[in-house]
C-alpha cells in the first residue's frame, strides 16, 4: 500500500536534512525528495542491505554463529579496538561504549582532531536557526563543499529578506558556486595560523609587515578586518580542508582564541563541519558516559584517556591492537595510510548496514539502517540531536541489537 511520509530525517551527512519526503508500498522505498545524490545513495541502501548475509571468514552463517564467533575472538584478544560510529544512531554509539568498557577495549572515533581542540579550548558554538536568523557575516574556512551543499543554500535562503548578510571564503582551492561572495581568500595549505595571527594582530590595531601576513597582501587581510568590525553577528564555518594534517587541533585552538577576542565586542561563533567518515554526535556520547570525548582506553577497568596512545591511528600504526570491531557504514574514514595498511592484517569484525570488500573480516555482522529501519537520534554538526524514525520492516537486527547480544553472550560465558 502506498505511503507517503513527510518530514523523513536523511542521517547520511552532518546536515541531517528533516525535510525530505519519503514514498513507500510498506515494504520499500518506492522515491525519495532528496536534494542531493549522496542522499539519495543513503535512502537506496535499505533495499541493499537486505541483501547482506552474517559470514564468518566470508562463508554465510546463521546470525547466531556469528555472533559466537565474535565473542570467542573478543575473549582471545588481549587488545581489542572499536572504532567508526559514523551514521550510526546514539543507541548503537552507547552499545559500543558498554561493550568497549566490558572487555576493556579501546574506543575511538574520526572526529580526534576537532575533539582534541575542543577539549583545550571550548567551543562558542550556534545553531543553524541562529545563523539563518542572525548571521550577518558568514565566514567559510576550507568549507567550499558544504557552502555548496543545496541543503546548506536553501537552509540560509530562508532568512528574513531584510538581513543583510556578506559571505567570506578562505580556500586554497577556488570554487563558483554562482552565489555573490564579498570576499574569497586564497590561502596557500598549511599557513592557517599565519592567517589567524594576522588577524588577531590587525584586529587589535598592530601593523604588519607584507612578509608576516600569510602570503597575502595586506589590504586583503585590512578587508576582511573591516568586514569583521562592520558585523554583529559573526559566524566562522571550519571544514575539512582547515582540519588537515597532523596539528589540525592547533589550528582549531588558535581559531577559537580569535573567537574569543572578536567576542569582546560582538558575536561571534564558529561551527565544525565535518568531513567524510569524521563522526559528530559520537564524542557527545562518549563525553557522557565516560567523560571524555575520543580516545579512551577501558583496560585499567575505569576510562582513561590519551589523545595520542590510544588514538585508532596510532594503535593500528604501531601493532598495538589485535582485534578491531568497526562499527557502522563508513568504519575505515579518518584512518591513515599505514593504518589502513596495517588493519588488513589485523583480525575484523564488523557491524553495520555495508559490507566492504576491502579487507577480509573475521567476522560480518550486517545490520539495518537507523531512520530506515529502526528510529534513534543523530547530531546534526551544530550540535542538534535530530529524531530518527523507523518506517519499514526488516528481517536485520540493529547495530545496537548486535553489540548488546556479543555483550549478552560474553557475560553468560
Ligand atoms: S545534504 Fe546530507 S543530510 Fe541532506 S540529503 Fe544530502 S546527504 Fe542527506
Amino acid at each position: 500500500m502506498k505511503n507517503v511520509i513527510e518530514d523523513v530525517a536523511c542521517a547520511s551527512c552532518c546536515c541531517v536534512c528533516d525535510e525530505i519526503q519519503v514514498t513507500t508500498d510498506g515494504q520499500q522505498i518506492t522515491e525519495v525528495q532528496t536534494p542531493c545524490l549522496q542522499g539519495q545513495a543513503w535512502f537506496d541502501r535499505s533495499s541493499q542491505s537486505e541483501h547482506l548475509e552474517p559470514s564468518v571468514k566470508g562463508v554465510a552463517v546463521s546470525h547466531l554463529e556469528a555472533i559466537q564467533r565474535a565473542a570467542e575472538l573478543i575473549q582471545q584478544a588481549q587488545s581489542p579496538l572499536i572504532y567508526g560510529m559514523y551514521q550510526s544512531a546514539t543507541d548503537s554509539q552507547r552499545a559500543a561504549i558498554s561493550l568497549a568498557d566490558q572487555i576493556g577495549a579501546t574506543i575511538d572515533t574520526g572526529a580526534a582532531s576537532a575533539t582534541r581542540a575542543l577539549q583545550q579550548v571550548g567551543e562558542a558554538s550556534c545553531t543553524l536557526g541562529e545563523v539563518r536568523s542572525r548571521a550577518d557575516l558568514i565566514i567559510y574556512w576550507g568549507a567550499d563543499a558544504f557552502r555548496g551543499t543545496e541543503c546548506h543554500r536553501n537552509s540560509l535562503n530562508r532568512r528574513a529578506a531584510d538581513l543583510p548578510r556578506k559571505i567570506v571564503t578562505i580556500s586554497g582551492e577556488e570554487t563558483d558556486f554562482g552565489d555573490n561572495v564579498d570576499q574569497s581568500i586564497s590561502l596557500e595549505p598549511g599557513n592557517e595560523l599565519e592567517l589567524i595571527w594576522s588577524l588577531r594582530a590587525l584586529l587589535k590595531d598592530i601593523d604588519l609587515e607584507e612578509n608576516q601576513s600569510a602570503g597575502l597582501s595586506t589590504s586583503d587581510l585590512q578587508s576582511l578586518v573591516s568586514l569583521i568590525r562592520q558585523s554583529q553577528y559573526i559566524v566562522i564555518f571550519f571544514g575539512p580542508e582547515f582540519k588537515r594534517g597532523p596539528f589540525a587541533h592547533r589550528n582549531i585552538e588558535a581559531l577559537s582564541l580569535l573567537v574569543r577576542e572578536i567576542q569582546a565586542e560582538r558575536r561571534c561563533h564558529t561551527l565544525n563541519v565535518p568531513g567524510v567518515g569524521e563522526t559528530r554526535g559520537a564524542e557527545t556520547v562518549l563525553a557522557w558516559q565516560t567523560g571524555y570525548a575520543a580516545s579512551v582506553n577501558f583496560a585499567a577497568g575505569y576510562p582513561r584517556y590519551s589523545p595520542r596512545e590510544y588514538s585508532a591511528n596510532q594503535l593500528l600504526e604501531q601493532t598495538e591492537t589485535d582485534l578491531c570491531i568497526l562499527v557502522g557504514a563508513q568504519p575505515l574514514s579518518g584512518l591513515s595510510e599505514l593504518a589502513l595498511e596495517r588493519l588488513s592484517e589485523t583480525p575484523l569484525i564488523l557491524t553495520g548496514p555495508v559490507a566492504f570488500e576491502q579487507f577480509k573480516t573475521e567476522v560480518f555482522l550486517p545490520t539495518g539502517v537507523s531512520g530506515i529501519h529502526f528510529p534513534g537520534v543523530v547530531y546534526r554538526l551544530d550540535g542538534t540531536p535530530i529524531p530518527l524514525r523507523g518506517y519499514l520492516p526488516t528481517g536485520l537486527p540493529s547495530e545496537a541489537d548486535v553489540l548488546s547480544e556479543i555483550r549478552a553472550l560474553l557475560k553468560r560465558t
